[in-house]
């Protein structure tokens, strides 16, 4: 699941070791081949659980980074697997591998724009705000557009969070609104205003986050949602607002016109270190009618890369102390001294075991290797099974979770299958622990559950026909499935981007918190292997159960708006 804080680790030891680790996983990458040719067997067993999860969270990874050669590591040994497996490839062209649009986006820091006698600067007199995060998840419109024109008009909006401007009024012009009075806002207060040719805000002396001043690696295809081009949205200072309009900025009326402005504003877009690929396979049906619809099964294979090396005890030792959820735990504003005794002697008990360990990536051995792993034990099993499920199994293996569920908006935008023939989507993220040692708030033999009720009854009835099976009998755990639960956890991973078409899903996960969340000590030795081998089980059957309807799963709940908020 993707974080909601930024994630920072509180290291107690710190050295500069980029050049180091780099090689250090070199070597690794080409010592691991041993690892990855382990026969794998069609029962889904801990053994191959286990060494799937060395492979696929092996530092030789690098943290699997979505545009990053860690991230192109992944997707080839999963792409590898299935050919390995036999199961039809479902990606571009007959490969089993989907691109992504994913690109390494710079502000156009030469970009101009002239009103009257004034020539407004990029990053003095405005920036332009890139995209930042969930965009689509946070419903409609995208945005981190850039614009150019002569002579565009411009038009006094109002106040942010205020009463504004119809959208109308606003059609092909620049619609200037004064900074909001609170100061945190939600752009999508904006998403009105798809008719304007730009939106200026009037917050750039308010500060700006350096997101919005450097290179970063962003999913761009303005073709997504419905083919709308993203909006542009421009911070800029009082005085450049002052120089589009005459008159005091703060008397202005709503509607009040302003000076044309000339010139562009946006970004450079360039290549990434590595393409982006999500991974598609199919194991076919066995019913001749059936086997023309699908059951989507997903995980995804993205992490969140590396970061400055850290001694990797001392985030255990902290967060065991003061961070219980890992990053879903923002960082203390103030540690006592009782806790950093016993963060210490932790520390120390764990230094005397195995002496300082340096690390800078972060493996993502549960976040999401370990749904990663059993999608793969799930395909197996399927394509060795004698008698295949009737309706047909479409494995997917997302990227670009962690920045914002981008693999799966666009393989949900861009199917490779029809979409209306994908009656339901199984998706796992965090598969690998909830052990007594991790305290999960459902009991150790708790399996959460989240959103399989939220379109079809009937679907989530069947989580407990089969659940009931003496071989399963999971505390399912609903707790993170309540409306307007503060996790989010329903519009927070993939499976929400097939819900938003009206596909319903079903959303397991062993854990959603841990001390090593989003941490660089989310490790394979770290993993729950009986418990991560037996949920696997469980979900196979599942799958089996709903594959094997003879109807498609009833959709009795309202369908949402594709592009609208997400609301759990
Ligand atoms: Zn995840």
């Amino acid at each position: 699941m993707a974080a909601n804080f930024q994630v920072t680790l509180t290291p107690l030891v710190r050295v500069p070791i980029r050049p180091i680790a780099r090689a250090l996983a070199l070597i690794v990458f080409v010592a691991a081949p041993s690892l990855s040719r382990k026969p794998t067997s069609p029962d889904i067993t801990t053994e191959d659980v286990r060494s799937r999860t060395y492979i696929i969270a092996d530092d030789s990874m690098e943290g699997r980074d979505t545009g990053k050669r860690g991230g192109l590591r992944s997707a080839r040994y999963i792409a590898g697997e299935l050919k390995r497996l036999g199961l039809e490839p479902a990606g571009d062209s007959g490969t089993y591998l989907q691109r992504i649009p994913w690109v390494s986006r710079r502000p156009d820091t030469t970009g101009v724009l002239r009103v009257g006698e004034r020539s407004l600067r990029w990053g003095s007199d405005y920036l332009v705000i890139p995209k930042l995060g969930f965009a689509l998840a946070l419903g409609g419109q995208p945005f981190g557009g850039g614009s150019r024109g002569d002579n565009v008009a411009t038009v006094y909006g109002g106040r942010v969070g205020d009463s504004t401007i119809a959208p109308d009024l606003t059609r092909d012009k620049l619609v200037v609104f004064a900074a909001p009075a609170f100061p945190f806002w939600q752009i999508d207060n904006l998403r009105r205003f798809t008719v304007a040719r730009a939106i200026g805000v009037v917050t750039l002396d308010l500060g700006a986050p350096s997101a919005y001043r450097i290179r970063r690696e962003t999913y761009w295809d303005s073709t997504a949602a419905s083919g709308v081009a993203p909006l542009t949205i421009i911070s800029v200072t009082r005085a450049a607002a002052a120089a589009m309009f005459t008159g005091s900025f703060d008397q202005l009326a709503i509607g009040t016109a302003g000076l044309p402005l000339s010139g562009s504003a946006g970004f450079i877009d360039g290549p990434t270190e590595a393409p982006a690929y999500n991974v598609v396979g199919i194991v076919r049906g066995s019913d001749p009618k059936l086997r023309a619809t699908y059951v989507a099964i997903g995980a995804h294979h993205d992490h969140v890369g590396m970061g400055a090396p850290v001694d990797h005890d001392s985030i255990r030792a902290f967060n065991q102390v003061v961070r219980v959820r890992g990053a879903d735990d923002p960082p203390p504003p103030q540690v006592t001294d009782e806790q950093w005794t016993r963060i210490h002697a932790i520390l120390d008990s764990l230094h005397r075991v195995h002496g300082v360990r340096l690390d800078s990536i972060f493996n993502g051995a549960d976040d999401d290797g370990s749904g990663t792993v059993l999608a793969l034990e799930l395909a197996e099993s399927f394509v060795k099974a004698k008698v295949k499920p009737r309706r047909s199994l479409l494995f997917v293996w997302h990227t670009a979770e962690e920045k914002g569920l981008y693999g799966a908006q666009y393989f949900s935008d861009h199917p490779t299958v029809p979409r209306d023939s994908i009656v339901a989507q199984v998706n796992m993220d965090q598969m690998g622990r909830g052990d007594p040692v991790d305290n999960p708030p459902g009991g150790p033999n708790a399996l959460v559950v989240i959103g399989p009720r939220r379109l079809s009854t009937e679907l989530g009835n069947m989580v407990e026909k089969v659940n009931a099976r003496p071989e399963h009998r999971f505390a399912l755990d609903y707790e993170f499935d309540r409306d307007n639960d503060p996790t989010n956890g329903y519009c927070r991973s993939d499976h929400y981007m097939y819900a938003r078409y009206g596909i319903p899903v079903a959303f397991f996960a062993a854990a959603a918190w841990y001390i090593d969340y989003h941490m660089v000590s989310d490790e394979a030795q770290y993993i729950a292997y009986d418990r991560m081998t037996k949920i696997g089980r469980f979900i196979r059957d599942y799958v089996a159960d709903v594959a094997n309807l003879s109807h498609r799963p009833v959709v009795d709940q309202p369908k949402p708006e594709p592009n609208g908020l997400c609301r759990q």
